[in-house]
């Protein structure tokens, strides 16, 4: 009776404890319920207009907007925070830790997808081969170079206040663009080709995030003239993380409604099922494969310990991926559920996330696999040994250079298809499913980058505690410690009276 007690009283406190995953979860079904409930009893004499789709979407929208806009406030600030208050002799080995660990997954994720797809050859039917890829190859205006240039650029952005606004992108117009001028000259004659510098309106997190690291290894080199604004970022962080735990508490409703909007948009999604059907669950099965067993396989295999605690721990990171299609807006929550429930040092989450959000997307790069495969599969076109290699690497740049917005991966999926030769107006294969697809995926890559963080905490015991020490014995150091103290004990005072 006694045990039966203990055992309710403790299932008490998991529930309570995890009632915000709970009812995110919740929000979720019931989102998908009410989006399938809209489309099925549309009239179809009378169907939603946008406007009904966009009072729908009202709350979701308000949601989405409160996340996004904690995103620069508490980014850039802890980066720099946490990256001025290492000890840069030891924190270079954590940085390296975790950009193996990014590299060695999303090229396992690539692999695994490119198994997957050429096993399973979702996009061979009798009808396939119909289409002529060669003839439209000329419409292509992006090519790999330009794009992974276009990435180192936007790294090293000339302005940092328009780096908050707006991104690099190169754009290839052709003479066929202006036929008034030019007639009808051969549009693959490169001599006619003009190259024009495009600043597309979107934040350009990689340049901030170079920058933030730039600040923060100057501060930790400033020593006691670096502690004033130090100081500050470490304020500014601790501020953002509670105005960030205020909007996390808004999950459930926010996702509810981002979700129903999005269903209720959608034209008729048993039919693009039917055609797609094998595409989706390929993609879903490679997802489900990495992102469930593979990264907490290697999870268990690093730090000895199971998985699932740490796992769920995380869930409404994943479900807040989920419903807004985008790790940097879930970045906040990410932080806050691994901190808070997972106990990774704030160094470390504070200094791998931001990173990792921006440039480790598993589930983008094994899409990108999966897609470019699929896409050349329907146009009859069996890609050789040597493409598939090239597909592997561009899929990987492609997934590193893709920002953490939604859709993103779909931009960038332009530059693995230039390496099969097909042109980007294919891409409309699969555009009808991808917003959905997109979600899955989003999931999969903040999932990889917080058993990244795990691992590279667990990993980082020493270093963390080397660096703890070295502090309390140098006197000189002493100062720098008391604020780091200070940090620590604002954050935890700060959380625990919410
Ligand atoms: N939406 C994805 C993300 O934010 C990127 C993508 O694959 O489109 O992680």
């Amino acid at each position: 009776m006694k045990m039966f007690k203990i055992r309710k009283e403790k299932m008490g406190g998991v529930l309570m404890e995890n009632l915000l995953t709970i009812a995110t979860f919740a929000g979720v079904i019931i989102g998908i319920g009410v989006g399938v409930g809209i489309k099925n009893h549309e009239d179809p004499t009378n169907p939603w207009l946008p406007r009904d789709v966009m009072y729908l979407k009202f709350i979701g929208t308000l949601f989405l907007n409160m996340l996004k806009s904690v995103i620069i406030p508490l980014i850039i600030p802890s980066l720099i925070a946490s990256i001025g208050s290492l000890d840069l002799s030891l924190s270079g080995k954590i940085g390296l830790r975790a950009i193996v660990y990014y590299m060695a997954t999303t090229i396992f994720a690539v692999i695994l997808g490119i198994i997957l797809v050429v096993s399973i050859k979702p996009g061979v039917t009798e009808e396939s081969g119909n289409s002529n890829v060669t003839d439209t190859k000329h419409q292509r205006n992006v090519t790999t170079a330009d794009t992974m240039m276009d990435l180192v650029r936007n790294c090293f952005p000339p302005n940092i206040p328009q780096a908050l606004l707006q991104q690099y992108q190169t754009q290839i117009v052709y003479p066929t663009m202006e036929p008034e001028k030019f007639g009808d000259p051969d549009p693959m004659d490169k001599n006619t080709w003009k190259v024009k510098s495009n600043w597309t309106d979107s934040t350009n997190i990689l340049g901030l995030v170079v920058f933030s690291i730039a600040t923060g290894i100057a501060i930790a080199l400033s020593g006691e003239d670096g502690i004033p604004l130090l100081r500050f970022f470490q304020s500014v962080s601790i501020v953002m993380m509670k105005v960030t735990n205020w909007i996390i508490h808004l999950a459930p409703i926010g996702v509810l409604f981002l979700i129903a909007g999005q269903m209720a948009e959608m034209d008729d999604i048993s039919k693009e099922f039917e055609k797609l059907g094998w595409y989706f669950g390929t993609v879903l099965l490679g997802l489900g494969i990495h992102g469930l067993i593979v990264l907490p396989l290697l999870y268990t295999i690093v730090t000895r310990t199971l998985p699932f605690r740490f796992l769920l721990n995380m869930g409404n990171a994943y479900m807040t991926a989920f419903g807004t299609a985008s790790s940097s807006a879930t970045l906040p929550v990410t932080i806050e559920s691994l901190e808070e429930k997972n106990g990774v040092d704030s160094r470390i989450s504070r200094f791998v996330l931001p990173i990792g959000a921006t440039i480790n997307m598993d589930g983008t790069a094994l899409y990108e696999a999966v897609a470019a495969i699929f896409i050349a599969q329907m146009s009859g076109i069996t890609p050789s040994i040597g493409q598939v290699a090239a597909i592997s690497i561009t899929a990987t740049a492609a997934s590193i250079g893709a920002a953490g917005i939604p859709q993103a991966g779909l931009v960038t999926m332009v530059m693995v298809l230039d390496t099969v030769g097909l042109p980007s107006e294919s891409i409309s294969i699969i555009l009808s499913l991808d917003w959905l697809l997109d979600r899955f995926r989003t999931a999969i890559n903040v999932l990889g980058d917080s058993i990244g963080a795990g691992i590279v905490n667990h990993l980082s015991q020493k270093e963390l505690e080397q660096m703890n020490q070295r502090q309390n014995s140098d006197p000189e150091n002493l100062h720098m410690d008391n604020i780091k103290m200070v940090f620590s004990c604002n954050k935890y005072n700060v959380l625990k009276s919410q």
